[in-house]
């Protein structure tokens, strides 16, 4: 008998990610796959653009939380309905078989794309499940859908899949990551998954934006071919496009529209006026050659035009060229963010974040801390054992300290000489000062002797740190000028110790 039970539909990449996750894993046979509808009184299978930008977004995050499942943007999210119908009616022949043709459903509008409402799609699948073409739902399958929603709804999961219900009552909700998954099948608990939005992964696969006034029908055949290649977002209107350029900027923008260029112009020329150190390539999606937009295009800062009448592998090559260059710029952007001694961001990167992650705590009326951290009696170290050793050990500091945090938001920056600053988004005076106290373990671990240290034989750092809630106070200023104060105030309570600024 299955020890899980998991709350899922064919028609949300969340619920297909845990799937393949669980069958890489081989853990499906202890599982009682439930499928039900999670949105049933939702218009959301419609083509219209704030459906298509929620699936694509959907699909991003699924994929830049699970990297490695093979996953496909598809052109709509299908009614799920009558296929999981099909799998119910499927179980009562052959349990092994439903199973398969569950996975094959999955994979049909995960990986192929593909329509699932469709009949044709269905047929395919139970074919290639072997089982019989022809289904007669009958209310024996209805009935165990409604009870499998019932129980869903029942459940309070505040309308999130997939769920994951353990029979002793843990339960885990959205998409869990690897090590919790195999963590929660050991028996251990796991905290709440974050919330679509929430997640703070880094992402490596390449994303393109693809802003259009006219839906994506006609020109769903690009899309089709950068789907499995890039992540796509498809913003939903100008205020979604704006939002994400600012937030989470893509590595290449497409705008398209039918008729309406000089307002599409006019947004590429706003858009690649914004001075960036990698500025975003745009491309000016046209549905016929005109020789008198391209050249305006150019003069509005597109670096392409790309003409739909031109076959999609030629389109999908120059889409290729610009990203490359995009990466090659990124690199060079990047270079110049980077301290050359430590390897850490430096002090303009620590300037320039603090205002970006300050502004995004904000909106989410989330909390920022800050750590300052200093290295104790250096000049004494640079003095005693020379420079070339005293930037040997900042160096080694720099990358004890770059161990020390985990989460991709987490920005270390050398602030000055000895001195560094980490930037912590989302983050409470607690955790920050947990972390700077890991760090100031993590430094004396390193037992880089000191001989000339009156505090202790080998090197120490001091940490001030500091936390505010953007939305109710303060300033990126504050931040810092709090984290200073507690740093100062570690150094003068005798050094090689963490104060915050709420301890004082
Ligand atoms: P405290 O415990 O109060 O922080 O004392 P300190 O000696 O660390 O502080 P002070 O500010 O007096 O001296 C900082 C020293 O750090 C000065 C310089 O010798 C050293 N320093 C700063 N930048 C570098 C660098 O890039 N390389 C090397 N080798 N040393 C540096
Ligand atoms: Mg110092
Ligand atoms: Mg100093």
């Amino acid at each position: 008998m299955a020890r899980y039970t998991v709350y899922a539909d064919l028609n949300c990449p969340f619920s297909y990610a845990l799937h393949e996750q669980l069958i890489s894993f081989g853990l499906m046979d202890q599982v009682d796959w439930r499928l039900i509808e999670h949105a049933p009184d939702l218009d959301m299978y419609n083509s219209s653009a704030e459906s298509q930008a929620e699936l694509a977004s959907d699909v991003f995050i699924v994929r830049t939380l699970a990297s490695h499942i093979e996953l496909a943007l598809p052109k709509k999210r299908s009614d799920s309905r009558f296929a999981s119908l099909c799998v119910i009616h499927a179980e009562a022949i052959d349990k092994t078989k439903a199973a398969n043709l569950r996975h094959l459903l999955y994979q049909a509008l995960w990986i192929d794309g593909k329509d699932i409402s469709d009949v044709s799609v269905i047929f395919e699948c139970l074919v290639a499940a072997d089982l019989p073409a022809e289904v007669d739902i009958e209310s024996d399958e209805e009935n165990t859908l409604s009870f499998w929603q019932k129980s869903w709804e029942k459940g309070e999961y505040n309308r999130r899949i997939p769920v994951l219900e353990a029979m002793d009552g843990r339960v885990s909700l959205g998409l869990p990551g690897t090590e919790d998954l195999l963590a929660f099948f050991k028996g251990e608990e796991i905290s709440a998954q974050a919330l679509p939005g929430e997640s703070h992964v880094q992402i490596e696969q390449q994303t393109i934006a693809i802003y259009s006034d006219h839906g994506i029908e006609s020109i769903w055949p690009l899309i089709s071919s950068l789907r499995t290649e890039y992540n796509i977002l498809l913003p939903a209107n100008l205020n979604e496009l704006k939002t994400l350029l600012k937030e989470d900027p893509p590595q290449l923008l497409l705008l398209t529209t039918e008729d309406q260029w000089p307002q599409m112009l006019s947004l590429c020329k706003e858009i690649s006026q914004h001075k960036e150190d990698s500025p975003l390539p745009i491309a000016l999606v046209s549905h016929e050659a005109d020789d008198h937009i391209e050249l305006e295009a150019y003069s509005a800062g597109a670096s392409d035009f790309l003409v739909l009448t031109r076959s999609p592998v030629i389109l999908l090559s120059r889409i290729q060229i610009l990203m490359q260059l995009k990466q090659s710029q990124d690199l060079l952007a990047r270079s110049a963010r980077i301290d050359g001694l430590t390897q850490v961001n430096n002090r303009r990167e620590f300037e320039r974040s603090i205002e970006t992650e300050w502004r995004r705590v904000k909106r989410a009326k989330r909390k920022i801390a800050l750590i300052m951290l200093d290295i104790d009696h250096f000049k004494a170290f640079n003095d005693f054992y020379g420079h070339l050793a005293g930037d040997g050990c900042l160096r080694t500091i720099a990358k004890a300290i770059s161990s020390s945090i985990q989460r991709a938001h987490d920005l270390v920056c050398r602030y000055g000489g000895e001195e560094f600053a980490i930037i912590l988004p989302d983050t409470d005076l607690k955790g920050a000062e947990k972390l700077a106290n890991k760090m100031n373990q993590a430094v004396k671990e390193l037992n880089i002797e000191h001989e000339k240290s009156t505090t202790q034989r080998i090197v120490t750092i001091s940490a001030g740190v500091a936390c505010l809630s953007p939305f109710h106070e303060g300033s990126p200023h504050d931040l810092i000028s709090q984290a200073d104060q507690a740093l100062y105030q570690a150094k003068n309570a005798g050094r090689d110790r963490v104060i915050s600024q709420a301890s004082e």
